[in-house]
């Protein structure tokens, strides 16, 4: 239960080699990322050509760092704050330092590209205390009524192990232990030719609907299937994720996006605010931080989008205009139908239709500070911790608990404040609190925990305010990140595969409205939910958006368009023509 297969040997196992290769499109950006030679080179006319790049999150900043030491000019458009779901906000009335992660607030080792970036801010990082692992200290798991205290997971009672074999024969059942050994080689052919039949015979089976027929769930008791989506696998509880396409869950298990994952100290929000503020390290830019390039402040939100000729035309929520060489949209996909005025030549209708079915989970988080880490209290009676990192099938489904963060020189922190992320849920556990206040939240969530922990009073630590997001409910995203149904395959793959039909200027088949403007961010990435993807899926805009301006990857350093012909994402519309509509 506590790692992705229940094979003790890949719990927190930073040598095993698997990294996040998206399978449908293993290119290795890790490795163009780090090569000496570089990410391409523009031509002397393209210098300074203008990019205009809509959202400044990870994947825009991404963008627009890896452009300006090309020597493009970004213009970067935020129309709420730098860093978007990686977003570190204090609690108002709180202490310098202690923080609530509201989006992405764990990240797995294997998500190479990101670290990459981490480790150049010079991020420093923890383990997150997920459930059942030594980082958590204690764990409950409080089902039906009932409480389950483990420090390790030998201690629950042997249901919760035939779960979690279950689940690891269910995957083994359909070649998940050879797929992740092959991506620990970067064995490319053989992940395609493990991954496309996946493709094939699974697109259209839901999470549930995988557990269901598979052999090993299907002869335990209805309990079981019911306990894993309440427990799950590495961070727990995914049972609100049961009606989403088996391939996304796939993709988690065999990328150990799930596993040994790291808590950024000082918030995840200053990877983001750091591409922003370094300086550049070369190009003709270098010395300069994008902010400086930007007058200290991204342009307003972008109101509307449409061509100019060549050029892209970006306009401001204040009516100001800029023409563009090139634009990357990083913004959620609705976000081009329902609140930027989009002129509908800018994409085909197939790639509006994959925008516009994106499904979004929803998520809902609240965190509040306490005084101390009160929950390293043992119970006098029982030996055990107070309070622990907490799976329930009670409104909250999962508590965090995070220890103050270290600080040099200091003795102990047995008496800092520390903070408790009091829920976070998914879909309709998140919809559940949707319209409830912040105080609404916490005094429930309060009683809630009260059951599992009758005589802990929890309210009695809490000190400042809390803090809580429903990302559904923010206007900037409309949702927390992408969740592909059964039967989305083709329109991830669409969307995905975008940077290179947008990258040549007059492709015959390409009409030139179409020419030039990019897609990438977690919409667009086949590992949604994971800022890894955000990375990677920019760095394919950049190599996109450097062709387009006449440029190329070094011939030792080959990008993902060179590699695409070979390890192109399964292309389902071609193999079936006529299944899809329209046709392309
Ligand atoms: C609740 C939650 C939990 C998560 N947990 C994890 C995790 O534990 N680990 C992990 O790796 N990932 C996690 N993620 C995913 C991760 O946060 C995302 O993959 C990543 O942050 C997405 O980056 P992005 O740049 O693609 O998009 P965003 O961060 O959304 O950036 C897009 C930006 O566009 C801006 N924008 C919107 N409209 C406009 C406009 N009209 N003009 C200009 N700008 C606009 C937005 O304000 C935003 O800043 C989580 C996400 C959420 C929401």
């Amino acid at each position: 239960m506590t790692s992705a297969t229940g094979e003790g040997v890949l719990e927190g196992d930073r040598t095993s080699g698997v990294t996040m290769l998206t399978p449908d499109f293993p290119f290795e950006h890790d490795r163009w990322l780090s090569h000496r030679a570089g990410l391409g080179r523009l031509p002397a006319d393209a210098v300074g050509a203008s990019v205009a790049v809509v959202g400044a999150g990870i994947s825009g900043l991404v963008t627009a760092y890896e452009l300006a030491r090309l020597g493009a000019r970004p213009v970067v458009h935020e129309a709420d704050q730098i860093g978007g779901r990686l977003r570190s906000v204090p609690f108002p009335g709180g202490v310098d330092g202690v923080l609530a992660e509201l989006g992405g607030m764990r990240f797995p080792p294997s998500g190479r590209s990101f670290f990459h970036y981490a480790d150049l801010v010079g991020a420093r990082t923890v383990p997150f205390p997920n459930p059942l692992t030594p980082h958590a200290g204690s764990t409950v798991i409080d089902l039906g009524g009932r409480t389950h205290y483990a420090e390790t997971p030998a201690d629950l009672p042997p249901f919760f192990s035939e779960v979690a074999e279950a689940w690891t024969a269910a995957l083994a059942e359909i070649g998940v232990p050879e797929l992740r050994e092959a991506i620990a080689r970067r064995d490319l052919a053989r992940v395609k030719a493990i991954w496309n039949p996946l493709v094939r015979a699974r697109d259209e089976q839901s999470f549930y609907g995988f557990i269901a027929a598979s052999g090993a769930f299907a002869a335990l008791p209805f309990a079981h299937r019911e306990a894993f989506g309440q427990v799950g696998f590495g961070t727990g509880g995914w049972d609100t994720d049961f009606p989403h396409s088996i391939l996304e869950i796939l993709r988690v298990i065999s990328t150990n996006a799930d596993e040994d994952h790291r808590r950024v100290l000082g918030g995840v929000q200053q990877v983001p605010v750091g591409l922003w503020t370094r300086p550049l390290p070369d190009g003709p830019f270098a010395g300069q931080s994008l902010r400086d390039l930007h007058a200290g402040a991204p342009r307003p939100g972008v109101a509307a989008l449409a061509r100019a000729g060549s050029r892209v035309r970006v306009t401001d929520r204040w009516g100001r205009t800029g023409e563009h060489d090139a634009a990357v949209v990083t913004c959620q996909s609705w976000l081009l139908s329902a609140r930027i005025d989009t002129e509908e030549a800018l994409f085909d209708h197939p790639t509006w239709m994959a925008m516009d079915r994106s499904h979004y989970a929803q998520s809902s988080k609240t965190f509040v500070m306490v005084d101390r880490p009160f929950w390293r209290d043992r119970d006098p009676v029982t030996g055990r911790r107070v309070l622990s990192t907490t799976l329930t099938d009670r409104m909250t489904r999962a508590t965090y608990l995070l220890d103050p963060e270290p600080v040099e020189g200091a003795a102990d922190d047995h008496d800092r404040p520390a903070t408790i992320c009091l829920s976070y849920t998914w879909n309709d556990d998140a919809l559940k609190w949707l319209a409830l206040s912040t105080d609404e939240r916490v005094r429930l969530m309060v009683r809630s925990l009260g059951e599992v922990y009758p005589g802990v009073d929890i309210a009695s630590h809490i000190v400042g305010e809390p803090v809580t997001v429903s990302w559904e409910s923010d206007p900037n995203f409309m949702g927390a990140f992408r969740g592909a149904l059964p039967g989305h395959y083709r329109y991830q793959r669409r969307l995905y595969s975008h940077f290179v039909r947008a990258e040549l200027p007059g492709a015959p088949d390409v009409p030139t409205a179409e020419q030039g403007l990019f897609l990438a961010g977690d919409d667009i990435s086949f590992t949604p939910g994971w800022a890894d993807g955000a990375v990677t899926t920019a760095l394919n805009a950049v190599w996109g958006v450097v062709r387009h301006l006449g440029g190329s990857a070094h011939p030792d350093n080959p990008g993902p368009g060179e590699a695409f012909a070979d390890l192109a994402p399964l292309d389902l519309d071609a193999e079936e023509p006529g299944t899809s509509l329209p046709p392309r």
